[in-house]
């Protein structure tokens, strides 16, 4: 069987191919390991082969994996926030992660900067973007990317770094890459509006399957959980 050592090489060499492919440097793409429903011990063995950012959906099943891994003796990991984010949330995720990539309405981020203690670094920002505009997903609606991404920036304790999106599946690799490079075109008017800040510099989006049209439609982030950890059992979570 597979071990995660072995996926992750397996998945940076799909990284690796898909940057050569595009022209690409593969310095430029970011591997998040999505870890969610996995155990510390998953976590562990990702970091024992290289892994370094660490992805979670849960906010509770998160701040849990955080403190084991760092009663483990495991760290320089960092952790990213890419689940849906309730309000009464904001304070764990505040204390406990080094970015929030799912952050799509304003009283949510107005929150993560008046709780992110004054001892840590500013919390990273992503802005998630509702951007083939499914009626019920989370994200912004692209046409308020920008008034929302102005007034993110004017908080103190976070520091805005770009936009995330998960488009739904695509009956084909064009027709994803078409969604993806949508998204590309907002992040670069995104950057264009807010005068190119050196900082805003991610595009997170390509996940286990599509990171490949993901990588050629500019994603400087990609997110993968299977690849990684294998299938996930979900055990009744709500
Ligand atoms: C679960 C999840 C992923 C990873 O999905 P895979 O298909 O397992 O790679 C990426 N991004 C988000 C926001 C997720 O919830």
């Amino acid at each position: 069987m597979a071990t995660i050592a072995d996926n992750l090489q397996a998945v940076r060499e799909r990284i690796a191919r898909a940057c050569a492919a595009a022209g690409r440097d593969p310095s430029g793409v970011t591997l998040l390991a999505v870890s969610k429903t996995f155990g510390p011990q998953a976590v562990a063995e990702a970091a024992a082969a290289g892994q370094r950012a660490f992805g979670e959906n849960y906010v509770q099943e998160g701040v849990d994996k955080i403190v084991a891994l760092r009663h483990a003796g495991v760290h320089g990991l960092q952790w990213h926030c890419i689940g849906p984010l309730q309000s009464n949330k904001t304070r764990l995720v505040a204390e406990h992660f080094d970015w929030v990539q799912s952050v799509d309405r304003l009283k949510v981020a107005q929150r993560l900067s008046d709780q992110r203690p004054a001892d840590r670094p500013p919390l990273q920002v992503c802005l998630q973007v509702n951007v083939d505009g499914a009626p019920t997903k989370a994200g912004v609606a692209p046409q308020q990317l920008v008034p929302l991404a102005q007034a993110v920036v004017a908080l103190p304790r976070l520091r805005l770094r770009g936009i995330m999106c998960i488009p739904d599946p695509q009956p084909d690799a064009a027709a994803m890459r078409a969604v993806f490079a949508q998204a590309a075109r907002l992040f670069d008017a995104l950057r264009a509006a807010l005068g190119h800040p050196p900082e805003l510099d991610t595009l997170s989006m390509g996940m286990s399957d599509d990171l490949e049209q993901a990588i050629a439609a500019g994603s400087t982030m990609v997110r993968v959980g299977s690849a990684i950890f294998g299938r996930r059992v979900y055990a009744g979570r709500g």
